[in-house]
């Protein structure tokens, strides 16, 4: 039996937000009538691993999963996770991409230098595909409406513009499904991302504090930190630690070489780096 259903992927890192975002789509897409299947798939969610999210909607859908080649959008909140399922966009399809850079541990090839074995942020992989491109600074644009958190947000406004589903679904959907009290701020950067319509090629980041050693100094939001114990686990220095109260404590700055690996995959942005002091100039100044 053919099946006249569309499909879409939602692909990001653990602690994205990808599947909330995913919930988001397919609650809009149920609201305007679909039939709507939804699959999930992550490994290691907590620790930056990789995260799909397939969507598929129609008059009746068989199966969850789109194969490649055949996606309407691709929805990537990380970079080289955008790269990483290019290929299941149809051809002319779109492909909306936070140029927002998490680096997993395993590609940092030098930490006290900071070099990394990461895909360029450059466009040619989809223009070479000819697709569609949509590539957003998500977070600059959520942080200019006064929450960074809101960047998925961003992301599913630009995706909105590519499918053919009524505002009313998607605004419904998002202020059901966003943490209570924050669907204001998701809305706006939702129609924030929809008029996002022009392409944007960064700069490429600077190969930041490459040649400097520790120490730095290390920022910790505790209002923000939830405990999740991530940034502990992965410091190669042994820099931070829980309290048996269940506090992140910095138990050891002076070992702090600015490899920013807690920095980078922090779910909640609770905690910044800082290059170290130096005469004349503040902690934090120039710091990204
Ligand atoms: S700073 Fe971030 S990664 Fe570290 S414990 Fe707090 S929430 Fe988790
Ligand atoms: S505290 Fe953060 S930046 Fe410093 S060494 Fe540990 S992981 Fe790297």
């Amino acid at each position: 039996m053919s099946d006249r259903s569309k499909g879409l992927l939602l692909a990001g890192v653990g602690g994205q937000g990808v599947i909330l975002a995913s919930m988001i789509v397919a609650d809009a897409l149920v609201r305007a009538g679909n039939d709507v299947k939804q699959s999930e798939v992550h490994g290691m969610a907590q620790r930056g691993g990789s995260v799909v999210s397939h969507i598929r909607w129609g008059p009746r859908v068989s199966s969850p999963l789109a194969p490649k080649g055949s996606a309407e959008v691709l929805a990537a909140f990380e970079w080289a996770e955008g790269l990483r399922w290019i290929d299941y966009v149809r051809p002319g399809g779109a492909v909306v991409v936070d140029v927002r850079t998490i680096i997993p541990p395993g590609a940092c090839v030098d930490r006290r230098g900071w070099a990394t074995a990461y895909p360029r942020i450059d466009d040619g992989p989809i223009a070479d595909r000819r697709l569609q491109p949509r590539l957003l600074n998500a977070a600059a644009i959520a942080s200019g409406l006064g929450n960074v958190r809101a960047a998925n947000s961003v992301i599913l406004g630009s995706v909105a513009g590519f499918l053919d589903i009524d505002d009313q679904y998607w605004e419904a959907a998002i202020s059901s499904l966003v943490p209570k009290g924050t669907a204001e701020i998701n809305l706006a950067a939702f129609r924030a991302g929809k008029e996002a319509g022009t392409v944007v090629i960064p700069a490429q980041p600077a190969p930041e504090a490459t040649g400097v050693a520790g120490p730095h100094v290390i920022e910790v939001k505790h209002d923000w930190c939830k405990a999740c114990d991530i940034c502990s686990r992965v410091c190669p220095e042994y820099c931070l630690a829980l309290t048996l109260d269940g506090k992140l404590a910095v138990v050891d700055p002076d070992a702090c070489t600015g490899c920013r690996l807690c920095e980078i995959l922090c779910p909640d942005f609770a905690i910044r780096i800082h290059p170290p002091v130096v005469a004349g100039v503040a902690a934090g100044e120039g710091a990204s």
